[in-house]
């Protein structure tokens, strides 16, 4: 089997477990393999619990007290039942706990599972004092079996209904012994130099290490091998440099008069940046500028105008943005600016949701030149739209596109038409390229990252707008927080609530949309509306749910991080992150971002569910700061290495596996090492890697989540 072989042909894998598999975008055996684990469960001996281990994950050793076993019904059903401790001891002391409580929801088979249980078991779990010491939702382990377990470390998977964490480790690991991954091209003093092992037993210990060093050495060769995927995708973006564009524009007067005629004054940092793009694009270069600024600090506005000046120069130009949602959003946007002060726009929507007669009249009018900005998803770059005189593609938050769909949008100008086989646009034309992104990172980051691209930033919020109050508590907070909302509401506001997860999900304890949705039903006035929003539903659901929440009609919008991108509703002014111990600091500032966009005040609760002193100290550089340099330098500092229990999200600038933060000292030894190879002119090297690396097909950006 290979990469690309579907997982039905998997042994075992049947009807029922491919339409579960898909439900977690796994189709191929290689999805398997790159489906890395969220954590890794911290096993550890069977202890005798007392007070001072509550909120920890733990295991204890004994028996079920017979005829303890019952079942609570309270809006969902509860098992409960009574555990004996084992005491290593003859003696008990008295802080000791001689008896413990488990509880498991929604799992009215667990009756009769445990009922049956007659010999001795260990139950491993999240330790609370709910009712007495008690264990909530533990897996049951045999001595034997846990002490197998001992022994190696057990990875934990993202899932979905219907398909356990077993179930899928076991999948994984039938995917890596039948399959032949493609071979290994470092050398061997290559590897050495960076201490990294062999590719292709690298992958296997990202799932299965034996300790945390063996998995801190396979991220660092996973990590080496994307970033070098990533430097030979760019390195032709480094041909570009300063490539001349055919007919320099001229200024115009409509962007002067637009700036005037805006109800709001332009931050200095908005005019500066416009005034970098406008000189840009009238300099007879193609511009390839990149605007950093936090959010809520204005990108959308400089980059109409750029489009604006585009336009008036008789230019097409196109806008893609991560999610159907934004699109549309910035649509909208542009259309009542358009109509409202007389532009020479003519703005179409491109996205998955336009359809049928609506579809073929959008190709028509962006072919017959009718429409001059584009905006839409990635929709903007397939072989269907032909564009009539493309000159500038803007790309909003790119940190969520891979480099491929950033180059096929600037690669996009080419005529329809091929002369002698070749594209006439790339001869004349030329093509201005703006992205944008939110995801602020030091200059050097930044430098070593886009060679050639040059950076504006906007480093400075529009006036007037008061600052986000942040709080980190403990869970023991949430009632607060809900009463806090409920105030909120009253007073005509809206509220955000993020969870990690979508539905409920075995081995980590953390929050649902789902579940959350139904709990803040049940302890919220029912006068309150709320809804949720998740990436697994169809776009029309997404996009007429947040038009709901953006005109007000739904009072708490329960959501994933699918919101984290870009949306921008000012009459939202609370922000509750649940599990926020779970989020890189950068996707928490992100999240927070969603309010403190309006005249209110407002407010984000970081709910900490974690129980290190760590993930306080990082929680607190959030809870602390709103500005997002700050932060992204706090981040680089406090990411101590080895640190894999805890959940990491790496994902950022379309990263799959690699972090630019965590990997830092291997993204610059590679990009050493791409030079290295570049200078030296080694073609037939740079082929075979190249080559090898296509058979990993791992350039793929992980949408997910979107
Ligand atoms: P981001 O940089 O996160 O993309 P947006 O472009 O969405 O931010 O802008 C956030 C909000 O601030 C929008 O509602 C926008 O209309 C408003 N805005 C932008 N520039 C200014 C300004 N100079 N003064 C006041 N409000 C502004
Ligand atoms: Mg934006």
């Amino acid at each position: 089997m290979h990469l690309n072989t579907s997982v039905s042909e998997l042994k075992g894998v049947g009807e029922k477990t491919v339409k579960l598999l898909d439900k977690l975008n796994i189709h191929t055996v290689g999805d398997l393999i790159y489906d890395l684990p969220r954590g890794f469960m911290d096993i550890k001996e069977p202890i005798e619990p007392t007070r001072e281990d509550v909120g920890r994950l733990i295991s204890v050793k004994g028996h079920i007290v017979k005829g303890s076993v019952h079942v609570i019904k309270k809006g969902r059903v509860m098992i409960f039942a009574k555990v004996r401790i084992s005491h290593s001891e003859v003696v008990v002391s008295e802080d000791k706990a001689d008896v413990i409580s488990l509880i498991y929801f929604n799992a009215p088979y667990m009756k009769k599972t445990l009922e049956a249980i007659e010999d001795e078991r260990i139950f491993y779990g999240m330790l609370s004092d709910a009712r007495g010491l008690t264990l909530s939702q533990p897996a049951i382990f045999t001595t034997d079996a846990y002490s197998d377990m001992l022994k190696v470390m057990q990875p934990v998977y993202g899932l979905t209904k219907g398909i356990s964490n077993n179930q899928l480790r076991k999948l994984i690991r039938t995917a890596f012994d039948n399959t032949i991954l493609p071979g290994e091209y470092l050398k061997d003093e290559e590897l050495a130099a960076f201490d990294m092992p062999h590719i292709q037993s690298a992958l296997l210990s990202l799932h299965f290490p034996l300790d945390i060093a063996e998995h801190k050495r396979a991220r660092r060769r996973v990590a080496f091998h994307e970033f070098l995927t990533f430097f030979l995708e760019t390195h032709e973006d480094e041909a570009y440099i300063d490539r001349p564009f055919n007919e320099p524009m001229i200024p115009v007067a409509d962007t002067v008069r637009f700036i005037e005629a805006l109800p709001y004054k332009l931050t200095s940092a908005q005019l500066r940046t416009w005034e970098e793009i406008e000189a840009d694009m009238t300099s007879g270069i193609c511009m390839n500028r990149m605007v950093q600024g936090d959010v809520g600090s204005g990108k959308t506005i400089v980059a109409f105008l750029a489009l604006l000046l585009n336009a008036a120069n008789s230019h097409q130009g196109v806008m893609m943005a991560p999610t159907e949602v934004l699109a549309t959003q910035h649509y909208e946007n542009l259309c009542t600016l358009a109509d409202k002060y007389k532009l020479c726009i003519r703005p179409c929507l491109l996205i998955g949701a336009v359809t049928g007669r609506k579809r073929t009249e959008v190709y028509e009018g962006i072919k017959n030149g009718e429409y001059n900005v584009i905006i839409g998803t990635q929709a903007v770059i397939t072989d269907k739209v032909i564009y009539k005189d493309l000159t500038l593609a803007v790309t909003d938050e790119q940190h969520r596109f891979g480099v491929k769909q950033r180059q096929a949008l600037a690669l996009k100008n080419l005529s329809d038409e091929p002369v002698h086989g070749e594209h006439k646009g790339e001869a004349g034309g030329g093509m201005h390229v703006l992205v944008m992104s939110a995801t602020p990172i030091p200059r050097s980051l930044a430098m070593t990252l886009y060679a050639g691209v040059k950076l504006s930033v906007i480093d400075e919020l529009p006036a007037g707008r008061k600052k986000i109050l942040n709080c980190v508590v403990d869970k023991s907070y949430r009632p607060t927080a809900y009463r806090f909302m409920e105030k909120e509401i009253a007073s005509g506001h809206q509220v955000y609530v993020i969870c990690p997860m979508i539905d409920e999900s075995e081995g980590l304890d953390v929050e649902n949309v789902i579940d959350y949705t139904a709990l803040l039903k049940e302890k919220l006035p029912p006068s309150i509306r709320i809804d949720y929003l998740h990436g697994r539903m169809k776009l029309a659901q997404k996009t007429s749910l947040m038009d709901a929440f953006a005109a007000g009609d739904i009072d708490i919008l329960v959501s994933t991080t699918v919101i984290e991108v870009g949306i921008d509703v000012p009459n939202a002014t609370v922000m509750l992150i649940e599990n926020a111990d779970r989020f890189g600091l950068a996707a928490l500032h992100q999240i927070r971002g969603r309010v403190g966009r309006g005249d209110a005040q407002s407010y984000c609760i970081f709910i900490n569910t974690g129980d290190s002193e760590e993930s306080k100290a990082r929680l607190d550089v959030v809870g602390k700061s709103n500005d997002g340099f700050f932060i992204a330098s706090e981040d680089l500092r406090l990411r101590g290495p080895g640190e894999i229990t805890g959940i990491r999200q790496s994902g950022e600038f379309g990263f799959k596996f690699a972090s630019i933060y965590d990997d830092y000292s291997i993204l610059e030894g590679v990009k050493d090492f791409a030079d290295m190879l570049y200078k030296a002119g080694n073609t037939d090297r740079l082929r075979e890697i190249g080559a090898c690396i296509d058979e990993f097909g791992f350039s793929a950006v992980d949408f997910r989540s979107i």
